[in-house]
């Protein structure tokens, strides 16, 4: 075949974009596979959220990703969802196929991912701290994968009501809103922990979610979303009372594996982009 000097062409927006290493782990995937695709990490304010998806059909770009803030008012401007995106209201993954710009949701795809390498989903009792996005993305993946009952603990009441209100509503399953009073205990009965708030990220200066970390016990599975750092304090502490424990860099790296299968079709080594982002982030 004679040489091509065009690649196709894949990105990210969002503000600020700056800090988001998923520019370094993808472009270590498509290069070390050989995948004649580039990925390009764009600020975008959203004011030019509009003229940059133009721009995007205009070049025919395989897809892109939104990051904050963009995830739910990207969905006016394209031309179909997901199973999954649909019932979030939020996309973080665009995909063109055959020129239609659809929007899928991969934050609790590789969540659910890292979670299936440590047990399956199927009858847990799950108990998730925080209702934000990652917290909604879990949630609903985990639901569509038959998980049927769960606990949603956050500060604000009337997201942690939505979040349970539309679990019930939209996949059938059992789900309540708690209050998160001080030094939350997490109940006996519970299977699985899952922490989706921000607290713990190293650049929060707040690294103690505000919970007994004596009620945690070693048959529970203990998950978080922080990337940076990976070992958060829940986790530490978990990992010490011999649980089994499921860090957030699976989750970052599953939803780049997935996000760049849906563009090239091509499954990505995971190892690949793991060392990368840990090699970027200093970890
Ligand atoms: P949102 O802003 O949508 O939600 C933040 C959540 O954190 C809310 O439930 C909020 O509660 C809660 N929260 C914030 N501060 C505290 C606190 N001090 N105590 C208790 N709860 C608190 O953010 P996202 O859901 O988008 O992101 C949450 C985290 O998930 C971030 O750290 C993000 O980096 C990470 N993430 C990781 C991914 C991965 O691949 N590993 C993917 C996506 C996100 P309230 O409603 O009461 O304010």
């Amino acid at each position: 075949m004679s040489e091509t000097f065009l690649s196709e062409l894949t990105g990210s927006f969002s503000t600020p974009s700056a800090g988001n290493p998923t520019v370094a782990m993808v472009e270590a995937a498509y290069k070390h596979h050989k995948l004649n695709f580039r990925y390009i990490n764009c600020e975008v304010l959203p004011k030019d959220l509009s003229n940059a998806i133009l721009g995007a059909r205009a070049m025919n770009w395989a897809g892109f990703n939104l990051s904050i803030p963009h995830k739910v008012s990207v969905i006016q401007h394209l031309d179909g969802l997901g199973e999954s995106a649909e019932i979030m209201g939020a996309v973080n993954c665009v995909v063109n196929r055959d020129g239609k710009l659809i929007g899928e949701n991969t934050d609790g795809k590789g969540f659910l991912q890292a979670f299936k390498k440590v047990d399956a989903v199927s009858g847990k009792k799950i108990a998730i701290l925080g209702a934000g996005g990652a917290a909604r993305a879990i949630a609903v993946e985990l639901a569509l994968d038959g998980a049927k009952d769960f606990t949603i603990i956050n500060r604000d009441a009337t997201r942690g009501e939505e979040l349970a209100k539309l679990l019930v509503n939209k996949l059938g399953v059992s789900a309540h809103y708690v209050p998160w009073s001080p030094g939350f205990k997490i109940p006996d009965s519970i299977n699985v922990v899952i922490n989706a708030t921000s607290v713990g990220m190293a650049d929060s200066g707040n690294y103690d979610l505000d919970i007994d970390l004596g009620s945690l016990n070693k048959n529970m599975i203990v998950a978080d979303v922080i990337v940076n750092p990976p070992q958060t304090n829940l986790l530490k502490s978990a990992a010490k009372l011999g649980a089994r424990t499921i860090d957030g860099l699976g989750m970052v790296v599953n939803q780049a594996v997935i996000g760049v299968k849906y563009w090239t079709n091509f499954e990505v080594d995971p190892a690949i982009m793991h060392a990368e982002l840990k090699r970027v982030l200093k970890l």
